[in-house]
C-alpha cells in the first residue's frame, strides 16, 4: 500500500535537463556582448551563488561574470552586458526528460495526485513544460518566482497541497537540491526523495535518496 496520496516534483535537474550546447552558448554570449572571451562555462557555474535568483536574474549572472572577470584580471569587461547576452541566448525549449522521468510521472499519477513545484517563473518554465509535453499531466503547477516566497520556504509547497486538500505528511516531494528541495519540503512537513547528483548529503537528512527516477515506483509501492 502506498504511504503517499500525492507526489510533487521539482522540474530543473529533477524531471529534465538542458540540452543546449553550453560551450557554444558561452562563446556566442561574448560575441554578442562584444567582449574578448575569458573563463569557461564550468567556471561561470562555479562562480554563481547557488540556484538562480529569479527576482534579479541579470544581477545574479552579472555577479558570476564579475567574479570570473576578477579571476582573469579583466576589470575592463562589462558583467551586466555579458549577463544580458547570456540570457538572450538561453533556449528554454532546449530540454529533455531525465531517464525514468516518464515512468515516474505515470507511476506517481496512478498512485495519487500529482503536482509540480518549481522556483522558476511561469513565463520561462512553461516553455520547458510545453517542449517536454508534460504540463497536462499535473493536477497543480506552482511557479514560486511568481509567489511572495520561493523554495526553501514552505509557501510554494503549501500552495500546491492546498487545492489538492492533502496533508503534507501524506505527500512526497522529489527534487535534486539539498538546500532548496530537501530543506524546503521538510520545512513544509513533507517527506522528500532526494535525486542525488554529485553532491554529498552533508548535514541534510532526506527520507529517501535515489540515484535515478526509476527508483520512485518502488517508494510509492511502499517497498522502501
Ligand atoms: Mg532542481
Amino acid at each position: 500500500m502506498t504511504p503517499f496520496e500525492a507526489v510533487l516534483f521539482d522540474l530543473d535537474g529533477t524531471l529534465c535537463r538542458r540540452t543546449q550546447d553550453t560551450q557554444r552558448l558561452y562563446a556566442r554570449t561574448f560575441e554578442r556582448a562584444g567582449e574578448r572571451p575569458f573563463g569557461t562555462p564550468d567556471a561561470l557555474w562555479a562562480a554563481l551563488d547557488g540556484p538562480p535568483d529569479h527576482d534579479d536574474i541579470i544581477g545574479y549572472y552579472g555577479a558570476g561574470f564579475a567574479r570570473l572577470a576578477a579571476q582573469h584580471g579583466r576589470s575592463d569587461a562589462d558583467p551586466i552586458a555579458l549577463a544580458r547576452a547570456l540570457r538572450s541566448h538561453v533556449d528554454n525549449a532546449a530540454v529533455e526528460l531525465h531517464p525514468g522521468a516518464e515512468r515516474a510521472i505515470t507511476s506517481a499519477g496512478a498512485n495519487g495526485r500529482l503536482g509540480l513545484v518549481t522556483n522558476g517563473p511561469e513565463t520561462q518554465q512553461s516553455e520547458k513544460l510545453d517542449a517536454l509535453g508534460i504540463a497536462d499531466r499535473f493536477d497543480v503547477l506552482v511557479f514560486a518566482a511568481d509567489l511572495p516566497r520561493s523554495k526553501p520556504h514552505r509557501v510554494p509547497f503549501e500552495t500546491a497541497l492546498d487545492p489538492l486538500a492533502i496533508a503534507p505528511e501524506r505527500a512526497l516531494y522529489v527534487g535534486n537540491s539539498l538546500g532548496y528541495d530537501v530543506a524546503g519540503a521538510q520545512n513544509a512537513g513533507m517527506a522528500v526523495a532526494w535525486l542525488r547528483g554529485d553532491d554529498d548529503v552533508g548535514g541534510y537528512d532526506p527520507e529517501y535518496t535515489i540515484e535515478s527516477l526509476a527508483e520512485l515506483p518502488a517508494i510509492l509501492d511502499g517497498e522502501r
